[in-house]
């Protein structure tokens, strides 16, 4: 049984087969080396993961037929993580490590000091979907357009809390203690987040101002380190 896991878009069932693209082929036939009689694990991001088999190998497409169901569906916690994009392997990174550390939405905003006034939705949910491959996950979350910071708060759902990371004097454990239900944690760029923007989320009843101690961190750093105390107090770690 070879150790590649693959996310397809095709929706997964016992005796399904399912079609290759041609770089799913190339991956499989060409970067990994499998062949016809071979299995893998595939998923879909909603029916758990199958143990498929080869059965048609080619150098444009290929054939899988649905073996086995290996796992169920693990659905994330109801957390977002919304950032503000910065360089570009640094944003990677965050997409990337959003979906390895359980974040079920990632919300790209547009904040006023915002680095990056452009994403590739594609690429960064093609991230997603390398991070759930590599790291067993059965669901992949949705990368979002570029939003708005302002606008997005404005619309903010009132049941969704917001852990709001900036300098402020509350620590995590206090701030999150009792919590739980759905939940979203807010980074913000370099520049950090703009006095209108401040005023806006501390007006927020969903908004609890949180900090990650006493140093600054980079924007990534802020991010893994914002989900690891989020999932450690409510998360399902
Ligand atoms: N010069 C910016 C400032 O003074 O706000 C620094 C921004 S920091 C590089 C990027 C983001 O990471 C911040 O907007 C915040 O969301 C988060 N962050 C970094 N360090 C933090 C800390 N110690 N506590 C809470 N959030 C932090």
């Amino acid at each position: 049984m070879s150790k590649v896991r693959l996310y397809v878009e095709q929706s997964l069932g016992e005796g399904q087969s399912v079609s290759l693209t041609r770089e799913q082929a190339h991956y499989l036939f060409g970067v990994m080396r499998l062949g016809v009689g071979e299995d893998l694990h595939i998923f879909d991001g909603q029916s758990g993961e199958y143990r498929a088999e080869i059965v048609e190998a080619g150098k444009r497409g290929g054939l899988l037929v649905c073996v086995e169901r290996t796992r169920e569906l693990q659905m994330p916690p109801d957390l977002w993580l919304l950032f503000a994009p910065i360089k570009k392997a640094r944003t990677d990174f965050i997409v990337e490590k959003a979906a390895e550390m359980g974040a079920a939405r990632i919300c790209p905003v547009l904040t006023a000091f915002t680095n990056a006034e452009r994403i590739r939705r594609d690429r960064l949910q093609a991230h997603a979907v390398e991070a759930a491959e590599q790291c067993g996950g059965t669901f992949v979350p949705e990368v979002a357009e570029l939003a708005r910071l302002d606008r997005v708060l404005a619309d903010w759902p009132a049941e969704r809390r917001l852990m709001f990371c900036d300098e402020a004097l509350v620590g995590a454990r206090e701030a999150l203690s009792g919590a739980p239900g759905p939940w979203a944690i807010l980074i913000g760029p370099e520049g950090g987040f703009s006095d209108s923007e401040r005023r806006q989320l501390h007006d927020m009843e969903a908004a609890v101002a949180v900090s990650l101690g006493p140093r600054i961190l980079r924007a990534d750093t802020a991010a893994v380190a914002a989900l690891t105390v989020w999932q450690g107090i409510l998360g399902d770690w």
